[in-house]
């Protein structure tokens, strides 16, 4: 799997594009439609035991296949969806999406425990249907909260209010988990784990990429684990590319890994054969 060319990589969205006022303009327009369009899909990138491949779960991740331009990378629509509001909508469908495909593996490999991650941006935290369509689609596809991960990042934090945190609180009192996503990227991570009782950490790639070459990187990776486990704060190590990296992360400790070397981003049908594999 980890050799294929994946289903996360993008045909190259013309760089120069994004200077210009007129293809913001019309990548805009483009993104209102897109949802009733059905250009939008989901890749499933697998969440694992770098130990023994052990399967605990995959993260969801949009890709929106433009009738022009092809795939469009996340990184490129997902600030211009939230600029004009449509963030919304899409992690909706997202939601759905992600949380039926969930289902149906889980009944088809008899694993009740199998999870799944979504990302969120900060308009979810300030909309009170965002907790009604959690609750709602949790009931329709009979899924047990803590199968469900919603994955924030400290950009939500950036103009604090009562309502994200009491969001947040009530998610937690569903009993869906919660990660933070990118840790180490932003600031005072420390104060947040503690204020908002977070589940799991996923330490950014950035760190991962220094993990094998730099002694500093690799004990503040240590010092995270360490802290994980003291604080019982699950702790998942993204973008790992190599068996090196792999290697290191397993010896400090460190019991989740997502990244390349393991699995891209998959399609349903290749993450439904890692699935079966990982039966046998
Ligand atoms: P993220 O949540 O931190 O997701 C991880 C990103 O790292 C994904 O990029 C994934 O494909 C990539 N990745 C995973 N392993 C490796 C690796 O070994 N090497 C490298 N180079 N990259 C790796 P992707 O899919 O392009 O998504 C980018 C970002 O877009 C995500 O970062 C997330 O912040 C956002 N995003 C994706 N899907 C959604 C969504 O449904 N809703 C919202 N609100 N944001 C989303
Ligand atoms: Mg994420
Ligand atoms: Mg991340
Ligand atoms: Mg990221």
């Amino acid at each position: 799997v980890a050799k294929r060319a994946g289903y996360g990589d993008y045909a190259i969205f013309d760089a120069s594009m994004h200077d210009s006022a007129v293809a913001r303009l019309s990548l805009q327009t483009d993104l209102r439609q897109a949802i009733e369009r059905g250009e939008f899909n989901l890749a499933y990138q697998p969440i694992v035991d770098p130990a023994t491949g052990a399967l605990f779960g995959f993260e969801a991740l949009v890709r929106w296949d433009h009738p022009e331009r092809g795939l469009i990378s996340p990184v490129d629509f997902i600030s211009v969806a939230e600029e004009i509001g449509v963030i919304r909508q899409i992690d909706h469908w997202v939601m759905r999406e992600a949380c039926l495909q969930l289902s149906k593996w889980q009944r088809q490999f008899s694993n009740p425990s199998l999870r799944m991650n979504l990302n969120t941006s900060a308009a979810e935290f300030v909309d009170p249907e965002f907790l009604k369509d959690l609750t709602k689609t949790m009931a329709e596809f009979s899924l047990l909260p803590q199968c469900i991960e919603i994955e924030i990042t400290e950009g939500i934090f950036l103009h604090p209010s009562p309502e994200i945190a009491s969001t947040i609180a009530a998610i937690r009192q569903l009993g869906v988990r919660i990660a933070l996503d990118d840790f180490g990227t932003g600031y005072s991570s420390l104060s947040y784990i503690n204020r908002f009782s977070i589940d799991t950490i996923k330490i950014d790639k950035s760190f991962i990429d220094d993990v094998c070459g730099d002694d500093r990187t690799r004990a503040i990776i240590d010092l995270i684990i360490k802290l994980g486990r003291t604080l019982d704060v699950a702790v998942v190590a993204e973008g790992v590319e190599t068996k090196d990296q792999a290697d290191a992360l397993t010896a400090i400790g460190c019991r989740a890994v997502q990244g390349f070397y393991f699995a891209r981003p998959l399609s349903i049908n290749d993450a439904t054969e890692l699935l079966r594999r990982s039966m046998e």
